[in-house]
């Protein structure tokens, strides 16, 4: 046999091995040690909390590769699973990224309340896939019980509407996915297929295909409008969905940094006038990837019900404000929406990965319907009926089990102190003669760079040309900065590039901070801050 590897080995795979595999550890030591793992699985990672951010360990990416190059699969078991997890602890963990210390402010993936390994833990050792009833039960039954609360905190129907549908078998409010990018998939998938109805011959483009519904409708071209700061999972959508990501069109953004509706507006025109083209969906974002800034939903929910066209929001990101009394009014107009997404691994700080989409009209996700003989029969509550995925864990599980734990006003709580630290940061930036603050927080995100004092009175009086000059200088400063900062492996902030200027035709480097963990105070970001100047002042003056 090719790439496996047979050697008289100490450990042997037979009959007796495999059943003790499913029943229970070998013996009472075992057991101990299992436990004894548990414990530090469970509550011990939390260590890592009070540490730094990096690779605990100094080890180059390539080096690390060096060690990983083995492509055989032993006959025999080479370790018990007592070794194996004690390998993880020692060895895996420790040059994995502590994406839970408070100096971890980079990125969308942060520290999670400890008992969320509990719970997933629990639905691992349940393993129900949702798929179907016959292999989930309840927690079929639980998840349309959750998908109706959170339509409820997106939609705010009445209570009438609610006791309709939360256990009706013919209507969905909403499903789970694996994240933002398959839930975004999903909002078109049905934007789009709500765009061809049945014509002559033509039934749907579920069934007949995009060539067809385009022929039907005298079609050539499909487009989606969102602003640049779209996040890329939406062209994604538009190449698999066959209308191909070009036609995801950027609309540019305006000086509030959201989507400019004069432009939009424009650009609605100009397609119209083209009768061979048709908007399949408007999309507003509700908490940019880049800079958590959101489009003003009221104004693109009136456009889209002007020209009858899908609105979607993406609140990926943002969706949780809701459950601040403090904040939710920032997405206003969300309700208005035809379907929303909402990613559970962002802010509603569940493990790795969950997402969601809802949608207003509980019929949507008919257009979807997929039914298997063996396993989702027509009218039950076989959740897989109406999804992208397949088998699925039971993530409503985790979701329902920590707004039970935090209540609303516990992650309202965590979504406040995000926002209100990333305000007080922006205010420290700008004390700081050093750094620019390019993008304020709405939310809990914001972008800064470097710029020496000196250079910064330059720019105020340059041309164009001259910005586009000095602004290459110092993105290549903002480039080392978040370098060295995250190789010396205390803090980490992530890079992107955007407009310093919104006059200007260039985009620079900007440090990106997300403010999600709660533990991440105000001390933690000055010495965030003294560190970047630090390392900025060495380049600047060698
Ligand atoms: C994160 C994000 C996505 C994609 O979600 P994944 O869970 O990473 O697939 C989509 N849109 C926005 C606005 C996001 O922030």
């Amino acid at each position: 046999m090719t790439g496996i590897k047979k050697e008289p080995d100490a450990l042997v795979a037979d009959r007796s091995t495999l059943h003790r595999v499913f029943l229970r550890p070998e013996d009472e030591t075992c057991r101990q040690t299992l436990v004894k793992y548990m414990e530090q699985i469970l509550f011990g990672l939390h260590d890592f909390l009070n540490k730094h951010v990096g690779v605990t360990e100094e080890i180059s990416l390539i080096k690390l590769a060096e060690e990983y190059t083995d492509t055989t699969i032993n006959q025999n078991p080479q370790k018990k699973l007592a070794d194996v997890i004690k390998d993880i602890i020692d060895e895996i963990a420790p040059r994995a990224v502590n994406v839970a210390s408070p100096y971890f402010i980079g990125h969308m993936t942060s520290a999670i309340p400890f008992f969320m390994v509990h719970l997933k833990a629990i639905t691992a050792a349940l393993n129900q896939n949702v798929i179907k009833l016959e292999t989930s039960k309840v927690l079929s039954i639980l998840e349309k019980q959750i998908l109706a609360k959170i339509h409820r905190m997106v939609f705010n129907f009445d209570d009438n509407f609610y006791r309709t549908h939360v256990q009706n078998t013919q209507t969905t409010l909403g499903v789970f996915t694996t994240g933002g990018t398959t839930a975004n998939l999903t909002a078109l998938w049905i934007a789009r297929n709500k765009l061809f109805p049945a014509k002559g011959t033509f039934e749907n483009i579920e069934k007949n295909g995009l060539f067809a519904a385009l022929k039907a409708h005298g079609l050539e071209r499909v487009v989606v409008l969102v602003s640049k700061r779209g996040h890329y999972s939406l062209k994604k959508a538009g190449g698999i969905l066959g209308i191909g990501h070009e036609n995801i069109i950027p609309v540019d953004i305006d000086s509030n940094r959201s989507i400019d509706l004069v432009k939009l507006k424009n650009k609605i025109r100009e397609i119209q006038a083209d009768k061979k083209t048709k908007i399949m969906a408007i999309i507003g974002i509700a908490g940019a990837t880049e800079t958590g800034i959101i489009d003003p939903l009221p104004e693109l929910a009136k456009i889209c019900k002007i020209h009858g066209i899908h609105f979607h929001v993406d609140a990926a990101w943002g969706g949780p404000v809701l459950l601040s009394e403090k904040y939710y009014h920032l997405l206003k107009g969300i309700e208005q929406a035809d379907s929303v997404t909402i990613d559970c691994h962002k802010q509603f700080y569940m493990p790795m990965s969950s997402g969601m989409v809802y949608f207003k009209d509980p019929k949507a996700l008919d257009r979807i319907v997929y039914h298997a003989k063996y396993v989702n029969r027509p009218g039950s509550v076989d959740l897989g009926i109406k999804t992208l995925e397949g088998s699925r864990e039971a993530n409503s599980l985790i979701l329902d089990s920590a707004l039970k734990i935090m209540g609303s006003r516990g992650y309202a709580l965590m979504i406040e102190h995000g926002i209100e630290t990333a305000q007080h940061f922006a205010k420290m930036i700008k004390q700081r003669p050093v750094f620019q603050l390019v993008t304020k927080p709405q939310l809990n995100i914001l972008t800064y760079r470097f710029v020496p004092e000196k250079i910064q009175k330059k720019l105020d009086y340059a041309d164009k040309k001259q910005r586009q000059d000095i602004d290459a200088i110092l993105d290549n400063i903002n480039k080392q900065i978040q370098r060295i900062q995250r190789e010396a492996g205390k803090s980490f902030v992530s890079r992107t590039r955007l407009k310093a200027c919104l006059d200007d035709d260039h985009d620079v480097v900007v440090l990106r901070t997300v403010i999600m963990n709660p533990m991440t105070d105000l001390k933690i970001l000055e010495e965030i801050l003294d560190e970047q100047e630090a390392i900025a002042l060495n380049i600047w003056d060698s």
